[in-house]
Formats: structure tokens, C-alpha cells, sequence
């Protein structure tokens, strides 16, 4: 801990919770929590019961990509009763900062955050609880690594050689807190030009799947780069949800369905 803390003794099992999913990547920018969003609504139409927790402290996007409006409700007992979206319970220190406050956190306020948001929250029965990250690796992964049982971590990478380079890194840090990797997402894979259906590798592709190859792990899926994507998620409208039946979606359900 480089705030001195003393590292809390054991993993303590978050109520209500069966299964914790964290989604990382190397550096910001590369769709990490978009892809979090998706995936977490991709599982629910699987049939599971379904949270999201932005952990993403420093550039919290649940609140934006969901379409959250003001603070969660807080119970007599202090506890928060999560916003409800699209059917996923959602919780996200966004929705405690007036808009454009800048979060100036240092670690161990950061990592008391992240505790609050996670164990004074009252989800309800969720099968898995989907956790974006922040960028990198930092005070909030330790934190979270070394206080809740995470039972798989998926990373999202561009395909481009530097942003892979980052994602290694991530994923190395990984096994030293024990976290099963489940795999590596390509996001911005290829371009499908909307009018002559001719197909783009803007980023150049492949690079992640022969990056997931040449580390040993799996590799979830692609998904393209495309305007509805970023269109929907800005104004708080998933592609998942809003077209469940269109190809972001399958994109999105494959991966779901191979974590
Ligand atoms: P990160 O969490 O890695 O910082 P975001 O999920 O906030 O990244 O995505 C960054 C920007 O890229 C957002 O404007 C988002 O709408 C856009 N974006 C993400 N994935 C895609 C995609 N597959 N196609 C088009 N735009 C995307």
C-alpha cells in the first residue's frame, strides 16, 4: 500500500453477491467501460440478476452510459439503495459529484470510497456484480483485490500495438493477488463502412487475439468500432439494451456468454 495502510486481513464475501467480475485495461480510452455496460446487459439477457459498479474513480462514466440522474437514495440505516437501469442495479461515485467536479482523491480516500460503494450498497440477490476499474493499476485494484473475492477479471485493449503493451502490464499484476484473468476483449476492432459495408482495420486487427494467444489466456471476442456504439453510449442509451436484436449486441452476448 504506498499510503502505509495496513493491509486488511481477509477476503470478506459482499452480501447478496455470488459473483464479482472486474473489467480493466491498460490506459484510458479504450472503451473499458462502455464494454462493462454492454457486457453487464449482455449477462442479464443471459438470465442472470445483474449489478454494475463504477470503481472507476478518477472518470466515473456509469452515471453518463446509463443515463443516471442525481444520488442514489440513502435508507434510514445509512445504506444506499442503488440507481436501477435498463433492469441492472448500478452504483457509481459520479452520482455523488455535482456535474463537472473533479475528483481529486488521494489513495486512501479513494480505497474508502470504493468500501462504501461496494459494502454499504443493499443490492439485491445478484448473480454477478460487474466492477469497472479504473485505467492502469493502482491503489484502487490493490484495494479491492485484497478486501472482495473477484472471481475473474476481463480486459479491454484496442488493438494497437502501445495500448496492448499497456494491457500486458495490467494483466501481469493480476496473478499476484491471486484474481483468475478470464480473458482479453479487442474493442475498435475493425470499421464496417456504413454505406458500402466495406470493412476497415483502422487500428490494424488481430492484435489482441495473438497478444491473449502469446499470453496464455483466452481471448473473449471483438467488437467493431461503430457510430451507434458511441452515439448511444453518450446520451445514456446501450446498444445492448436499445438494440438487443442488432450485431453490437451479439458482439457483446458472445462475450458475455464466454466469461
Ligand atoms: P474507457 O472506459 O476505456 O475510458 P469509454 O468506454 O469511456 O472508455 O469509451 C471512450 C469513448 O469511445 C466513448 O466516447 C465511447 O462512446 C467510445 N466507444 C467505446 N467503444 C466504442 C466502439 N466499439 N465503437 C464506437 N465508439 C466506442
Amino acid at each position: 500500500f504506498s499510503h502505509g495502510k495496513p493491509v486488511p486481513a481477509g477476503k470478506t464475501p459482499v452480501p447478496g453477491i455470488k459473483r464479482i467480475i472486474a473489467v480493466g485495461s491498460g490506459k484510458g480510452g479504450v472503451g473499458k467501460s462502455t464494454t462493462a455496460v454492454n457486457i453487464a446487459l449482455a449477462l442479464q439477457a443471459e438470465g442472470l440478476r445483474v449489478g454494475i459498479l463504477d470503481a472507476d474513480l478518477y472518470g466515473p462514466s456509469i452515471p453518463k452510459l446509463l443515463g443516471l440522474e442525481g444520488q442514489p437514495a440513502i435508507r434510514d440505516d445509512g445504506i444506499f439503495s442503488p440507481h436501477e437501469a435498463f433492469g441492472l442495479e448500478a452504483m457509481s461515485i459520479g452520482s455523488m459529484l455535482t456535474k463537472d467536479q473533479a475528483v481529486v482523491w488521494r489513495g486512501p480516500m479513494a480505497t474508502s470510497a470504493l468500501r462504501q460503494l461496494l459494502r454499504e450498497t443493499a443490492w439485491g440477490q445478484l448473480d454477478i456484480l460487474v466492477i469497472d476499474l479504473p485505467p492502469g493499476t493502482g491503489d484502487i485494484h490493490i484495494s479491492l483485490f485484497q478486501q472482495a473475492e473477484v472471481d475473474g477479471v476481463v480486459i479491454v485493449s484496442t488493438p494497437q500495438d502501445l495500448a496492448l503493451i499497456d494491457a500486458k502490464k495490467a494483466i501481469d499484476m493480476l496473478p499476484r493477488f491471486g484474481v483468475p484473468i478470464l480473458g482479453l476483449v479487442e474493442n475498435m476492432s475493425y470499421f464496417i463502412a456504413p454505406d458500402t459495408g466495406k470493412r476497415y482495420d483502422i487500428f490494424g486487427s488481430g492484435g489482441a487475439e495473438r497478444a491473449a494467444a502469446e499470453m496464455g489466456m483466452a481471448f473473449l471476442g471483438a467488437i467493431p468500432l461503430v457510430m451507434s456504439i458511441r452515439e448511444g453510449s453518450d446520451s445514456g442509451h446501450p446498444p445492448m439494451a436499445v438494440d438487443p436484436a442488432g450485431a453490437e449486441a451479439d458482439a457483446y452476448r458472445a462475450i458475455a456468454r464466454a466469461i
